[in-house]
């Protein structure tokens, strides 16, 4: 028992260092980030660019997707995810805000805070139930959970992503996944467009010098990192969709298998209170759709609300909590603290 104890111990403080090491590299992952896209961007419009055919149809699609990839990185970087403290944000006005949908004096911006009935259209919402954090204290609605990195509970938590430097959660998810998207579809373009210039930075073709502005070693390693990344994130982000189309985040899929086994145990059967079904769950995630944004806001670069304030949920009909697992069996992020042998 002592030898488990200790073992125990052990794990806690690789775990503690392993946060640290986390939250010290988060920086350093957004600065390489930025210059890996810039050179990234330069390298394309560069070498890649000049060669496509019809570039008064080619050139625009380009750039539009170079902005949304440096935007939504920027956003999810910099836009808090929403932490428990702090009140409830409003939509601004200026470039960057999506606008108003034309003709929605009743639907308005797709924005709907806590309090009011609905969404339209028969989405019920409801208040979340409210639970205390033990390693903050606060009280804290549903969905949210505490994030050991930045010592704080987050309203709709996912991950904390060293990568974005800051937690991913209700505020920035929309632009983590759009970013990612960018990513890959900025990565494939780069990986195809630029096959043939890549053999020829190898020296493999038949060409005499290099007349290009970026040095050919630097082409060939951004093509490299393309290939890598294009598969790498394609794989995330298809991850994280199927999440987003099952209403579950990346915490609460691990739970609600969990919760699925303990439901199976008692030949009852799992469901998830928040998943209204694919298609309205990917449009309550991106706040688009008939009470949402107009769809055009997934191409462009724009800031957008979420649905919510992260204090109501939209709920499938009858459902005012999941079935299948009882009061007080829900997990918890002091399980792992009270599981200590
Ligand atoms: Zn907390
Ligand atoms: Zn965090």
């Amino acid at each position: 028992m002592i030898c488990a104890r200790t073992i125990f111990r052990c794990f806690r403080w690789l775990e503690r260092m392993g946060d640290r090491v986390t939250g010290a590299a988060g920086p350093f992952f957004v600065g390489l980030a930025v210059i890996l896209i810039s050179l990234g961007t330069v390298c394309f419009f560069d070498v890649i660019q000049p060669t496509l055919r019809f570039p008064w149809l080619t050139t625009p699609p380009c750039i539009l997707i170079v902005c949304n990839l440096f935007m939504h990185y920027y956003y999810v970087c910099t836009i808090p995810p929403g932490f428990i403290q702090d009140g409830p944000r409003e939509a601004k006005g200026g470039i960057l805000w999506a606008g108003e949908k034309p003709n929605s004096s009743e639907q308005r911006r797709g924005v709907r805070w806590s309090g009011e009935d609905g969404l339209g259209s028969g989405i019920k919402i409801s208040k979340a139930n409210l639970t205390m954090c033990k390693k903050c204290g606060q009280t804290r609605p549903e969905r949210s959970h505490h994030c050991r990195i930045c010592k704080r509970c987050v309203l709709k938590y996912d991950h904390h992503c060293p990568g974005v430097n800051q937690c991913v959660g209700l505020h920035n998810e929309r632009h983590f996944v759009m970013f990612m998207a960018y990513l890959v579809i900025s990565t494939f373009c780069y990986s195809v467009l630029g096959y043939q210039k890549m053999l020829g930075a190898l020296g493999l073709t038949f060409m005499f010098d290099w007349p290009y502005l970026v040095p050919s070693l630097a082409y060939i390693l951004i093509y490299m990192l393309s290939v890598v990344l294009c598969l790498a994130v394609g794989i995330m982000l298809s991850w994280h969709l199927l999440g987003v189309a099952a209403a579950e985040t990346s915490v609460e899929s691990q739970d609600h298998d969990v919760y699925r086994k303990i439901a199976k145990s008692r030949n009852d059967t799992f469901v998830n209170s928040y998943d209204l079904g694919k298609r309205k769950n990917l449009e309550l995630f991106f706040n688009i759709g008939p009470t949402g944004y107009p769809w055009y806001t997934l191409i462009l670069p724009l800031r957008i609300m979420p649905y919510t304030d992260g204090r109501s949920w939209a709920r499938r009909e009858g459902f005012e909590r999941h079935r299948g697992v009882r009061e007080g069996e829900e997990l918890t992020d002091e399980d792992d603290d009270e599981h200590a042998p």
